[in-house]
Order: C-alpha cells, then sequence, then structure tokens
C-alpha cells in the first residue's frame, strides 16, 4: 500500500462499453496499443482506483461535438434544397446529448463521494444555453468544474464563444480543466499553451488548469507559468513514455520550472493504465515533498477537494 496521499485529477468515465471504445478509437489509443484493458465504467473506475492506492478521482468528461456533427451532416440526404435547417436541427441534438452526457456524469458521481464530477460545455451551445449549463450542474447537481477539450472540440482557447464559460466559472468560483498541445487523433493548434494568455488576461480570477504542462509545448506552458502565478498544470499522458519521450530528468525540471506545488497528478484513466505511471512518478529523483504535493496534496489545495461540496466564498 502506497503510504501518499493519492488524487487521479483527470479521469474519464463512460455510461457503456461502446462509448469508451469509441473515444479510445477516435482518441488514436486503439493504434497506440494502449485500450483495452479498462472500460472507464463506473465499476471499472472504482476497481482500479483502489488497486492503486486512488482516494479521490476527478471525471473531465466531454463530448467530441465538432467531429459528431460531421458524422450527422454526411448522413443527410443528397438533393436538399435547405441544409440550413437540418443542420440547425443535428446543433439541437448535439446540445441535448452533452447535456446528458453532463447529468450522467453528474449522477455517476452522487453514490461515490470519491468522483468528482467535471461537466463541458461546446460552442455549439448559445451564450445564454452555455451560462445555464453550468449554473445548473454546479448549483443543483453537484458538478465541481468545467473540462474542455480544445483540440477534441475544435476550438480555441480564446474563441469568444468560450468566454460565457469563464465569466461563469470564474463567478461560480469552479476550475477549469483545459487541454493543452497534443492531442491524440486531433490536431493540437487548437490547445497551444500560448493561446491561454489571453484568457488569463481577462479572467484573472479564473481557477484554470492546463492539462498535459502543454505536451510537446512545454516552453510555452512554462512561460505561461510565470507570466501567470494563478494557473496549475497536469502530468497527464506526459508521464507516459511510450507517447511523449520526455526522460526522467525532463520531467523533474519540467515539474520544477512550472512548480512542484503547482502540478497534480493526472492519468487519462481508462486509456492509459495508472500503475506503470505512478511507478514512474515514485521513480522520479523527486524530493519526498514534491512527490507528496504531485501525488495529493496540491490537488486538495488547487481543486478544493477538503471538503464534500463546492467551496463557498
Ligand atoms: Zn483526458
Amino acid at each position: 500500500m502506497s503510504p501518499y496521499l493519492i488524487i487521479d485529477c483527470h479521469i474519464h468515465t463512460y455510461p457503456s462499453v461502446e462509448m469508451s471504445n469509441r473515444d479510445a478509437k477516435i482518441l488514436g489509443f486503439v493504434d497506440k496499443g494502449l485500450a483495452g484493458q479498462f472500460t472507464g465504467a463506473i465499476d471499472d473506475t472504482l476497481a482500479a482506483m483502489k488497486r492503486d492506492g486512488v482516494s479521490k478521482a476527478i471525471m473531465a468528461n466531454w463530448l467530441p461535438i465538432s467531429r459528431m456533427k460531421d458524422v450527422a451532416l454526411t448522413k443527410l440526404p443528397f438533393g436538399l434544397t435547405d441544409y440550413e435547417a437540418p443542420a440547425r436541427e443535428i446543433d439541437q441534438t448535439l446540445v441535448a446529448r452533452l447535456q446528458r452526457r453532463n447529468q450522467w456524469t453528474c449522477e455517476a458521481a452522487q453514490g461515490h463521494p470519491e468522483l468528482i464530477p467535471f461537466i463541458s460545455v461546446d460552442p455549439v451551445m448559445n451564450a445564454d444555453q452555455i451560462r445555464r449549463e453550468i449554473q445548473d450542474r454546479v448549483n443543483n447537481h453537484g458538478a465541481r468544474g468545467i473540462k474542455l477539450q480544445y483540440a477534441g472540440q475544435r476550438v480555441f482557447p480564446h474563441d469568444r464563444r468560450l468566454w460565457p464559460a469563464y465569466e461563469t466559472a470564474q463567478e461560480l468560483d469552479v476550475a477549469i480543466l483545459g487541454h493543452s498541445g497534443e492531442s491524440e487523433g486531433d490536431s493540437a493548434q487548437y490547445a497551444e499553451p500560448k493561446y491561454f494568455a489571453e484568457v488569463l488576461h481577462h479572467f484573472p480570477r479564473l481557477r484554470l488548469v492546463l492539462a498535459h504542462i502543454g505536451a510537446d509545448f512545454y516552453d510555452q506552458a512554462k512561460a505561461l507559468a510565470r507570466a501567470y502565478p494563478q494557473i496549475n498544470f497536469d502530468c497527464s499522458d506526459i508521464l507516459c513514455a511510450a507517447i511523449f519521450p520526455l526522460t526522467d530528468a525532463e520531467l523533474v525540471s519540467l515539474f520544477r520550472e512550472v512548480g512542484a506545488d503547482r502540478v497534480v497528478l493526472g492519468t487519462d484513466f481508462p486509456f492509459y493504465d495508472r500503475k506503470p505511471l505512478l511507478e514512474r512518478l515514485l521513480g522520479l529523483d523527486l524530493t519526498e515533498q514534491e512527490k507528496r504535493q504531485i501525488l495529493g496534496e496540491n490537488a486538495l489545495r488547487i481543486y478544493r477537494l477538503g471538503s464534500n461540496g463546492p467551496a463557498t466564498t
């Protein structure tokens, strides 16, 4: 048993194996031979957490809306005189699907205080829908934060269509977990860390956590860390040497350059097996204090996980 408090701040959970298989495939994990061991179903998730000694995990659930829209558009019949009305209908269907995904995430967490529900919003929603979705899930359904997967959603961090999301998150004082850098199967162009500077400039009280510390765009992540003391990071994916070829020494210096007190553990379970990632982290040449911080203590502070309810101010 690990002597450490371990909090996994970046996992994904699924209501069905079909859905987790779909994501594993489109996100490129199947091609890399990584998927298949876990499904991200709630039972599977809890069993793996128990095995790995993880006491809490953040469900960073989202939907690849733009990809889903592409698929729906290609299914429209040829020869229509008007494609705008059916396209609008597709949008409304996608909004409803995202709302159902958020609802499932919040409900899945209800009987399991060790699961922390994060919801997602998307520019397929209008500003009002984005605001209402966040307010309702946070105030009435226990959502504790918002996941935005800019590459998978094909939207830039500083896209003004996301301003209502940042505004509302800042108002409600809930965290945003934002993807950064490379994304298997998607273009990294949307998620270079440099684009977050404008967001942080406009929303100075936004509790933004950058997933993957910029994954391949590490210098940009370091520059952000220097310029914006309020930003924090998670180390999901980059702990996997097979995908991100950082040496142990490079990982340690990356953590220290952005600040070991600003990095939380993330694993992107179920696409990655958490065990070898934890073993690698524990084997790094970090101080005991840095290990404690990254494995769990930082998460308590950054995501305010000490209590079971949302922080009140
Ligand atoms: Zn992820």
